[in-house]
This record gives C-alpha cells, sequence and structure tokens, in this order.
C-alpha cells in the first residue's frame, strides 16, 4: 500500500524522464523508500525504479535509458515491511501491446474487497499494492470504451485516496479522488504540461503553476490538447496534516501557501498557550515555520537550539547500548551556548507515539536548558489515518491513551500546550474543506472493519 508519496508528470517534452527526476528529487521529503520513473516515446515505454533516494536510484547512466517526450516518476514513503523492489511504482505492466504506468498517491479503502472480486474473476495480481486494482478495473474495459473512459469508470469503483497519474504510449492522465485527500498541481513549461504533488517541483524545473487538479477531477493530456473530466462530487476532505507537516513549507497546497499557514498555526498558538520564557526555540526542520509565528505573536525571541543532520540518508548505525537516545542524537544536536540556563519554549508540529519528542526534551535538558515548554501546532492525534499519513495504529498513538497532563510527564516537559481544532481550522481559508479525522475521529469516508484490520496488521 503506498503511503504519502511524491508524484510528477510531464507530457510533451524532450528530456521528459529528467525533468521527472528533477520533480522527484524536489518531491523527496514526501518518500525515501523507494523512486522510479516510465517514460513513452510515442511507441515503446522505458523504465527504471529502486530502493533508495532519488539519487541513489538514478544516475546519467539510467537517465539516459529513459528516452521519450512523456514521463511519470514517483517516491515511495519509508514505511511499512512490505517495502520491496515488487512494490516500486510506478507500476507497468503491457496491455493490448503497450505499456501503461501507474503512480499513485493515497491509500485506497475498498482495495482488498475489489481484489476479490477481481481475482474471483480470473485476475493475477503481480503485487501487494493497492494501486494495481485500479489497473485491473481499467484494463477490463479500455479496449472496448477507451482508455479515458475506462480510467473514470474505474475511478468511480475504488474509494480512498489518490492523486494519481496515469501514462500511455501517447497520453498523460492526472487525477485526484473526490474529496481531494492528497494534493495534485497542473503546470506548464514552454509548450509541455506537468503534474506534481507540490508546486516546490514546480519551481525547480522553472515551469509555471496553473491551478490545482480538482477534487474528482481528471485532466487528460495527448497531442490534441488537455480536457477536463469530473467524477461524481462528494464532501471535499483535503488532508490538514499536509499543511501542518507532510508537504514543503515553500509548497503551495489547496491554493495556500504552506510556509504561511504553519506560521498563522504558530501565532495562534502562542495566543492560545502562552508561556514566560526567554527562547523560542523550533524543532527543526518539522517546526521551523510555526516557531517564527509564536516568536512573532509572543515577542519571545526565535533561536536555534537544536542543529539537524541533513545527511543521514539510509545510513544504518547500529545503537550502542551505552549511547542513550542515539537514534536522535544522530539527527540533532543541542547547542549548549544558546541553551545554557534558559527558559525555552519548544515548538514542533505534532506528537505521534510521543518517544521522539521525549528524546528531544531530554537532549534540551542535557544542553542546559533549564526549563523546556512543549507547544505543538497541531491538536492531539488520536486516530490513525487511512488516506495517506502512515499515522500508526491507534493505540500506538500516545494521546489517544493519555490526557495532556499524563502526556506531559510521560515526555518530560515542564508545560504542554496543544493548538485547539478550532484554532488549527481558523488558520486555512477555507476549514469546511479539510479532513481532520486524525484528531476528532470524523472519517469522511466509512472504514470497514475489514480495512481497519489490514492497517493494524500492516
Ligand atoms: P514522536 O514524539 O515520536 O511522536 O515524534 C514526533 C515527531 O514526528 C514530530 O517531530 C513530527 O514532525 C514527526 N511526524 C509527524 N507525523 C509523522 C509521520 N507521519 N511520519 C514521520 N514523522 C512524523
Amino acid at each position: 500500500m503506498p503511503e504519502g508519496c511524491g508524484v510528477v508528470g510531464i507530457y510533451n517534452h524532450p528530456q521528459a524522464a529528467r525533468l521527472t527526476y528533477l520533480g522527484l528529487y524536489a518531491l523527496q521529503h514526501r518518500g525515501q523508500e523507494s523512486a522510479g520513473i516510465v517514460s513513452s516515446d510515442g511507441s515503446n515505454v522505458f523504465m527504471h525504479r529502486g530502493m533508495g533516494l532519488v539519487n541513489e536510484v538514478f544516475n546519467e547512466e539510467t537517465l539516459k535509458t529513459l528516452p521519450g517526450h512523456i514521463a511519470i516518476g514517483h517516491n515511495r514513503y519509508s514505511t511499512m515491511g512490505s517495502s520491496t523492489l515488487l512494490n516500486v511504482q510506478p507500476l507497468l505492466i503491457n496491455f493490448s501491446g503497450e505499456g501503461i504506468a501507474l503512480s499513485h498517491n493515497g491509500n485506497l479503502i475498498n482495495a482488498k474487497e475489489l481484489r476479490n472480486e477481481l481475482e474471483s474473476k480470473g485476475s493475477i495480481f503481480q503485487t501487494m499494492m493497492d494501486t494495481e486494482v485500479i489497473i485491473h478495473l481499467f484494463t477490463h474495459s479500455s479496449r472496448s470504451i477507451g482508455k479515458r473512459r475506462a480510467l473514470l469508470k474505474a475511478l468511480r469503483k475504488v474509494k480512498g485516496a489518490y492523486s494519481l497519474l496515469l501514462l500511455t504510449n501517447n497520453e498523460l492522465i492526472g487525477a485526484r479522488d473526490p474529496q481531494g485527500f492528497r494534493p495534485l498541481v497542473l503546470g506548464k513549461l514552454g509548450e509541455s504540461f506537468l503534474f506534481a504533488s507540490e508546486t516546490c517541483a514546480f519551481d525547480l524545473l522553472g515551469a509555471k503553476y496553473i491551478r490545482e487538479v480538482r477534487p474528482g477531477e481528471m485532466v487528460a493530456i495527448n497531442k490534441k490538447g488537455i480536457k477536463s473530466y469530473l467524477l461524481p462530487s462528494s464532501r471535499v476532505s483535503q488532508c490538514i496534516f499536509e499543511h501542518i507537516y507532510f508537504a514543503r513549507p515553500d509548497s503551495l497546497v489547496f491554493g495556500e501557501s504552506v510556509h504561511k499557514v504553519r506560521e498563522k498555526l504558530g501565532r495562534r498558538l502562542a495566543q492560545e498557550h502562552p508561556c514566560k520564557a526567554d527562547l523560542v526555540i523550533p524543532v527543526p526542520d518539522s517546526g521551523v515555520s510555526a516557531a517564527l509565528g509564536y516568536a512573532s505573536e509572543s515577542k519571545i525571541p526565535f533561536a536555534m537550539g537544536l542543529t539537524r543532520n541533513h545527511y543521514i540518508g539510509r545510513t544504518f548505525i547500529e545503537p550502542l547500548q551505552s549511547f542513550r537516545d542515539m537514534e536522535v542524537k544522530i539527527k540533532l544536536n543541542p547547542i549548549r551556548d544558546v541553551l545554557k540556563g534558559k527558559r525555552i519554549v519548544l515548538i514542533d508540529d505534532s506528537i505521534v507515539r510521543g518517544t521522539t519528542s521525549k528524546k528531544i526534551i531530554r537532549l534540551l535538558r542535557e544542553g542546559g536548558a533549564r526549563e523546556v515548554h512543549f507547544r505543538i501546532s497541531s491538536p492531539p492525534i488520536k486516530f490513525p489515518c487511512f488516506f495517506g499519513i502512515d499515522t500508526p495504529v491507534q493505540r500506538e498513538l500516545i494521546a489517544s491513551s493519555y490526557s495532556v497532563e499524563e502526556i506531559r510527564e510521560r515526555i518530560g516537559a515542564n508545560t504542554l500546550g496543544y493548538l485547539s481544532l478550532e484554532g488549527l481550522l481558523s488558520c486555512v481559508k477555507n476549514p469546511d474543506s479539510y479532513c481532520t479525522a486524525c484528531f476528532n475521529g470524523d472519517y469522511p469516508l466509512k472504514v470497514s472493519p475489514q480495512t481497519k484490520y489490514i492497517f493494524e496488521a500492516k
């Protein structure tokens, strides 16, 4: 099952695969487990995929094996045990003598039921990915009714989150589920059209942002031009966690600057949970934008009290028993001269299990901080996500079992304050268009007990 991944696609560029590679590079934060590109020259399709970061998977040699003017790419989020090369995207199949590839960001919640149904009719699945269900549904009718109508028909059957790209020999299609859970944007570079999960990919390529692919919209591009189709509409439920944590701050997501939203969250947090302190310190990088907002609202100076090592990659370092908190120390180091004797307001975007937060607070105290007041720019996460963010099963979410005061005690903070849900929603333009299920359990689509069980077992 793909989780919060990154997708990029380009139509009509002589260096399509190279641009897709650069786009994936800009979207590396959305997935670090594996990367892949499929390209087409109008008659044949070409593929290269592998485990690891984008620059580990691709080099000059491999990019040369991806000719053509159309390409799609995918970064997969590092999460679960099922991370084998077999499950790397894009998914490529050969059907009726034509290569068809799919990149999918999101999670389907009726994949198992559909898979059972398809297998009972003789479909043979090659992977464990729910994405493959879409391909099977698509091929069932693409010969009789045409590719665009076949994809629309397939998408009407699947439920859940998808921002996906489909490549055929001569066409590129982008589609977003009717709830619009995950982002997908449309751009232009000269005579080329592009899709990407976030606009930061366009910035790197020098492409112009045109607009979002709308929730429930399918946009098809071929040499005749660009055409839009609509799926039956539904309650729009964009993932608010994209703004809180997942997207890059320099992106426009759901039509708003992620950095600006995070700054507002920080300001509102300062109003809801003021604090007597000497410095506002972010957990880098996820807490930086909100910490700037908190500092400007509270008039407490912003300072960098933790340095992050950005070059960890996939290095595996066996933690020595004697080195307490090795995992977090590899990532973060306190700056003693900043922290010594100071009362700190520590800002982060979220607490999930509470384990990292506890270690960071201990690190700050060891680094000389006198008091650590922890402020979180989102409400307590109490419910798991079935739509593409890899939050653990409910029992592992610290806020599902403990009160704020109990969490404070467990993680060792002097005080703890979470942003309210009302406060969170006041910081985005269209509050009614968001999914907030991870905070209040109000799932926009009904999730069957069977699907919940599959998620718990993953
Ligand atoms: P913990 O204290 O162990 O719950 O970790 C909290 C940290 O995890 C925060 O710095 C968050 O930015 C980060 N975080 C939040 N959601 C996720 C996610 N889905 N995957 C990885 N890290 C996350």
